[in-house]
């Protein structure tokens, strides 16, 4: 399964962060962020389509 990468970065108390590249959500932890890219981005890597008839009825329709 392919993953969106972090952003990654460090600010000035020297805390690494990690930012979504897809939608600028920023996490502290590295499983926050994968939980987020699963949850909200995850329909990404299965297959290019959301789950479930309402969301691709509504895509269907744009
Ligand atoms: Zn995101």
């Amino acid at each position: 399964m392919v993953e969106l990468k972090a952003i990654t970065f460090i600010d000035r108390d020297g805390e690494l962060y990690y930012r979504c590249p897809r939608c600028g959500m920023v996490f502290r932890k590295s499983r926050d962020y994968i939980r987020h890219v699963n949850k909200a981005h995850g329909w990404l890597f299965r297959g290019g389509r959301p789950k479930g008839k309402r969301a691709l009825k509504k895509l269907g329709k744009e």
